[in-house]
């Protein structure tokens, strides 16, 4: 397939103009599967916790596209050796498509039901799709290849690193544009000058030595933005409820309750048998509108978890150092004995369970799950891995020993506030006086 007679833009608040210039990337942008991507948030529930989190997985996609079409530029214009021409329109086809497999709440629904976003984006790109359609459009082994580099075996492994790893077009493009939604400042980097030092080298992308301190700056946004916007507990808290409604349904479902609502989607969603068809049409909209209904459900745990997602009633918290089993034990009894549900009522988080992270330099490369550190290009041609060469990046990385956040409807505890001992008040730092 060859260029458009025309250039195509969109505008953009992060890039200022995304430039598609391939018949076949605009004809994947016009598919009914990317274009679904414009129904689903890039930040699922972060937007009741910062207002402004509304954009989409679908400006997000054209951002990463839009990032590895400017690397490929550059590694054009200079003639790089270690750069695959021929790879060219395979990396923008991935980058473009690289997140098209996600549903809506990705992350809550994941956990519930143990679906993957990845395996869904390769169903996509093999399946009966419009997608798989346009690139075979293309060549026939397009499909294929695109789905080597979203899994990672792809042989030139230079294109799986564009990527994803851990300097990679997609988290450069989501830290930047997370940061702009969002109203942070944290996020912010310089991606320009990131991109000047960026050098195609053996199989992989490496950075020139001078451009260290663009990286590390790079990594200061990320670590920030892990800590104010990823994990910020209201988030957490509303990805918890989110999580509540999803098994509740599953446990009504399974006790063969009769929903007043239900929607053919949805329901193969709690069945587990969901199908590409089906998975397609899943997105926020059906979701919001499932919990609209929901709210009207004879069940009284679903219909107050859906009033409390849509009228934003979330959970609060309170901060353990450390949790013994035995201690946990003790709270849900008493839990329990003013009436409330251990199961619904209480949620413990761990910090670690993000589908984000802040960066581990001992983390894998090609083939594996963990995505490759960050290499520099020293000036005598060798690498180094870049936390051995910067302090700075050496004491923001690796594993932070985080506390555990109990979640809880703060507004039941109180109703039974006469029943609870002061230890218990201590802990929830409730008041008899007050109430
Ligand atoms: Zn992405």
């Amino acid at each position: 397939m060859s260029k458009l007679s025309e250039e195509k833009v969109f505008k953009d608040p992060i890039h200022n103009y995304v430039y598609v210039q391939d018949k076949l990337i605009w004809n994947l942008i016009n598919t009914s599967e990317f274009q679904r991507l414009r129904r689903i948030r890039q930040l699922g529930t972060t937007y009741l916790t910062f207002h402004g989190a509304e954009h989409s997985r679908f400006s997000h996609s054209l951002g990463v596209y839009e990032i590895t079409r400017k690397i490929i530029s550059q590694f054009e214009r200079y003639n790089y050796p270690d750069w695959p021409k021929e790879e060219r329109l395979i990396a923008l086809c991935a980058a473009l498509l690289h997140d098209v497999g996600h549903a809506p709440f990705s992350h809550s629904i994941e956990e519930i039901f143990e679906t993957d976003h990845e395996e869904w984006t390769i169903a996509i790109l093999l399946g009966d799709t419009e997608i798989n359609k346009v690139l075979r459009g293309n060549s026939e082994q397009l499909p294929q290849k695109v789905a080597q580099v979203i899994k990672k075996t792809y042989p030139q492994s230079i294109v799986v690193s564009l990527i994803s790893s851990q300097l990679d077009a997609d988290r450069m493009d989501y830290l930047l544009r997370d940061a702009y939604y969002t109203g942070t400042n944290y996020g912010n980097f310089d991606l320009e000058r990131i991109l000047r030092v960026l050098r195609p080298h053996e199989g992989s992308i490496v950075v020139k030595e001078s451009g260290m301190h663009a990286v590390e700056h790079y990594l200061m946004s990320r670590y920030q933005m892990y800590w104010q916007v990823y994990f910020h507990p209201v988030t957490r808290s509303s990805e918890i409820i989110l999580r509540q409604i999803f098994k509740r349904a599953k446990q009504l479902f399974e006790e063969k309750y009769t929903f007043k609502w239900m929607d053919s989607a949805i329901l193969s969603l709690i069945e587990e048998r969901l199908n590409l068809e089906t998975y397609l049409r899943l997105d926020e909209s059906l979701m919001q509108y499932t919990f609209s209904c929901w709210m009207n459900e004879e069940d009284p745990i679903l219909s107050r978890l859906c009033e409390r997602f849509l009228n934003r009633k979330l959970y609060k918290y309170i901060t353990i150092e450390k949790l013994s089993e035995e201690w946990l034990e003790e709270l849900k009894n008493v839990f329990v004995s003013i009436g409330l549900h251990p199961e619904y009522d209480l949620e413990i988080d761990y910090p670690y369970d993000r589908p984000y992270d802040i960066y581990r330099p001992e983390q894998g490369g090609n083939g594996s799950k963990e995505k490759a550190p960050i290499m520099l290009l020293n000036y005598n041609g060798s690498l180094s891995e870049i936390a051995s060469k910067s302090d700075i990046i050496a004491s923001i990385s690796g594993l932070h020993e985080g506390k555990v956040h109990l979640y809880y409807p703060e507004e039941l505890l109180i109703r039974h506030i006469d029943r609870l001992n002061d230890n218990i008040l201590q802990i929830f730092n409730l008041n008899k006086e007050e109430y």
